[in-house]
C-alpha cells in the first residue's frame, strides 16, 4: 500500500464513513482511520449511531413499540390475552440490526475502493497522519487532505459515576437485558427522552429528573407542553428542576439523592441511566503543531464550510459545532468531499430536522415561534391535529398536531413542528418545503392523496390562513 492518500478521514462514524466513500466516489484516493475493534480485534464501522446510538435505541423503540401496539390491540378486535416480552431476543434482535449495518458500511468502503486503517489516529503537522496499531506499532501517512470526524462522548458527572450493570451511560442502557422494575434516568433531553419510553412500555417504573425548571426547552413551546401532557399518561414520570447530588450503591439497588424546589429527597432505583449529553472527543486527535484549534467548549473550531485554523484539513459531525446528530454529520461529510474534489458545495445549517423518537414523536425543523416573535418577525400559524385525520384515526393514532408557522408579510414557511405517530416521516416533507423556500400557499396547492396521514401537513398549511377543511377554523379571511 502506498503511504499517500488524497484524503485520510479519522473516524468511521455516519460523518466519517460518508465523507470516505463521497471522497472515494468522486475520484479521490482514500482512507478511513478507526480505532474501534470489537471483542474479538476486529474492526468497528459506523461510530456512535450504528453502534449504541440511532440504530439499536430506534431497533429497541420499535420493539417496545409494536409489545405497546398488540397489548392494546383489543380495540381492533383481536384478542391476544396475556402477552410477554422476552427481553434477551428483544437485545438480541437489536444486536444483529447494528451487526448487518456496519458490515454494511465495510461492504460499502470495498465497493467504493477506501482503504481502512484500523488504529488510533493522530494528525500531525503537514497533513501528516500517524496510526497507532492494537500492538502498538506507529506508521505515518500522507495526505493531500484530512477530515476529523473523532464524534462525540457521553458526559459523565461526578455525583452519578457509571457503575458496571447499575449506573450507566448510553451503551449500558442499550444492553440492560431483564425488565428493570424501577428505572432512573438523570436527563430529560433526547436519550432520557427515548430510553425512558424503551422501558416505560414494559412496565417499569421510570422516573426522570431534569435539572432545566422548563422541559425540553429546545422545543416550540406548544410541543413541548403537549409531550409533556402524553408522556405524563405514558407514566414517564418527569421531575423538573431536580438536580442529582449524589449516589449510593446497595446490593443490586442505586439510591439517587436530589435536590428540587422542595428540597433534598432521594429514589432507590434498579437501574440509573445518565444522559446529560455529550462532549466533542479530541482526545490525542491532535500533535501540538497539528495547527488545529479547539473553541473555547473544547470543539474543534471549523467555519461554514468545515475548514479547520490548519490548511487542507476538515472537521464534522459531533467534535465541530452545531447540534449532534447523525444527518448533520454525513452532510457535512459530502459537503466537504465536494469542497475537495473542487466542487462548489454549501449545507443548510437553517434547515436540519430534528427528531425525538418517543410515542408519539416529536419533530420540527426551522425556527420556533418563540424565536420569531423574539427576533420581531411578523408570522401567522397554521395547526391541525391528528384528531381530525381519517386516516389516523384508522391507526388509532390520534394524539398530537402538526404546528406550521409561515411569515405574514411573504407567506414562506418559517418553521414546522409536529407532535404525532409519524412525525418522523412527515417532517421530511417540512424539510423539503424550507429547503424549497415553499410558501403556504405552495402547500395549500399541492394535492396531498387520502386517505393519508400526510393530509395533516395539507391541512395546516390551509389553517396558515384559516382555510383548513376538516376543522373550524379560529380565523377566517
Ligand atoms: P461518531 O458516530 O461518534 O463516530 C466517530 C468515530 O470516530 C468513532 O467510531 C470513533 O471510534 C472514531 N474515532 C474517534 N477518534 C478517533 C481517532 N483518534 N482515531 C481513529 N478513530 C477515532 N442522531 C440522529 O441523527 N438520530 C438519532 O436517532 C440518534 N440517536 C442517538 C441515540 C443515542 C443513544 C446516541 C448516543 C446518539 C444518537 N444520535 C442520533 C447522535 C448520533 O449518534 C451522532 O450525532 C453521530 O453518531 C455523530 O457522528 P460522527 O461521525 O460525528 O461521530
Ligand atoms: P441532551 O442534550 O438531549 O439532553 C440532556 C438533558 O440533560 C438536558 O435536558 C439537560 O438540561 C439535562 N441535564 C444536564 N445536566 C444535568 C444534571 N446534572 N442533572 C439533571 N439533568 C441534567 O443530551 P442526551 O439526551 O444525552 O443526548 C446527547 C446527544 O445525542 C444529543 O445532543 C442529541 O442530539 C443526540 N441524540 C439524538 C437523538 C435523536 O436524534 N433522536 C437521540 C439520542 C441522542
Amino acid at each position: 500500500m502506498s503511504d499517500k492518500f488524497d484524503v485520510i478521514v479519522i473516524g468511521a462514524g455516519p460523518g466519517g464513513y460518508v465523507a470516505a466513500i463521497r471522497a472515494a466516489q468522486l475520484g479521490l484516493k482514500t482512507a478511513c482511520v478507526e480505532k474501534w475493534v470489537d471483542d474479538k480485534g476486529a474492526p468497528v464501522l459506523g461510530g456512535t449511531c450504528l453502534n449504541v446510538g440511532c440504530i439499536p435505541s430506534k431497533a429497541l423503540l420499535e420493539s417496545t413499540h409494536q409489545f405497546h401496539k398488540t397489548q392494546h390491540a383489543d380495540v381492533h378486535g383481536i384478542q391476544t390475552g396475556d402477552i410477554s416480552m422476552d427481553v434477551k431476543q428483544m437485545v438480541a434482535r437489536k444486536d444483529k440490526i447494528v451487526s448487518n449495518l456496519t458490515m454494511g458500511v465495510a461492504g460499502l468502503f470495498k465497493a467504493n475502493g477506501v482503504t481502512l486503517i484500523q488504529g488510533m489516529g493522530k494528525l500531525l503537522a503537514n497533513k501528516q497522519v500517524q496510526v497507532t496499531a492494537a500492538d502498538g506499532s506507529a506508521t505515518v501517512y500522507a495526505a493531500e487532505n484530512v477530515i476529523l470526524a473523532s464524534g462525540s462522548v457521553p458526559v459523565e458527572i461526578p455525583p452519578a459515576p457509571l457503575t458496571e450493570g447499575l449506573i450507566l451511560d448510553n451503551e449500558g442502557a442499550l444492553n440492560i437485558d431483564e425488565t428493570p422494575k424501577r428505572l432512573g434516568v438523570i436527563g430529560a433531553g433526547v436519550i432520557g427522552l427515548e430510553m425512558g419510553s424503551v422501558w416505560a412500555r414494559l412496565g417499569t417504573e421510570v422516573t426522570v429528573l431534569e435539572a432545566m425548571d422548563e422541559f425540553l426547552g429546545v422545543a416550540d413551546k406548544d410541543v413541548a407542553k403537549e409531550a409533556a401532557k402524553i408522556f405524563k399518561k405514558q407514566n414517564l414520570d418527569i421531575k423538573l428542576g431536580a438536580r442529582c447530588t449524589g449516589t449510593e450503591i446497595n446490593g443490586q439497588e442505586v439510591t439517587l439523592k436530589y435536590t428540587d424546589a422542595e428540597g433534598d429527597k432521594e429514589l432507590v432505583v434498579d437501574k440509573l441511566i445518565v444522559a446529560v449529553g455529550r462532549r466533542p472527543l479530541t482526545k490525542g486527535l491532535l500533535a501540538d503543531d497539528s495547527g488545529v484549534k479547539l473553541d473555547e467548549r473544547g470543539f474543534i473550531f471549523v467555519d461554514g464550510q468545515c475548514r479547520t485554523e490548519a490548511p487542507g484539513v476538515y472537521a464534522v459531525g459531533d467534535s465541530v459545532r452545531g447540534p449532534m446528530l447523525a444527518h448533520k454529520a454525513s452532510e457535512e461529510g459530502i459537503m466537504v468531499a465536494d469542497i475537495i474534489a473542487g466542487h462548489h458545495a454549501q449545507m443548510n445549517y437553517d434547515v436540519i430536522p430534528s427528531i425525538i423518537y418517543t410515542h408519539p414523536e416529536l419533530a420540527w425543523v426551522g425556527k420556533t415561534e418563540q424565536e420569531l416573535k423574539a427576533a420581531g418577525v411578523a408570522i401567522k400559524v397554521g395547526k391541525f391535529p391528528f384528531a381530525a385525520s381519517g386516516r389516523a384515526m384508522a391507526a388509532d393514532d390520534t394524539d398530537g398536531f402538526v404546528k406550521m408557522i409561515a411569515d405574514e408579510a411573504t407567506d414562506r414557511i418559517l418553521g414546522v413542528h409536529i407532535v404525532g405517530g409519524m412525525a418522523s416521516e412527515l417532517i421530511a416533507q417540512a424539510a423539503i418545503a424550507l429547503e424549497f423556500g415553499s410558501t403556504a400557499e405552495d402547500l395549500q396547492l399541492t394535492v396531498f392523496a387520502h386517505p393519508t396521514v400526510s393530509e395533516v401537513i395539507h391541512e395546516a398549511a390551509l389553517a396558515v390562513d384559516g382555510h383548513a377543511i376538516h376543522m373550524a377554523n379560529r380565523k377566517k379571511r
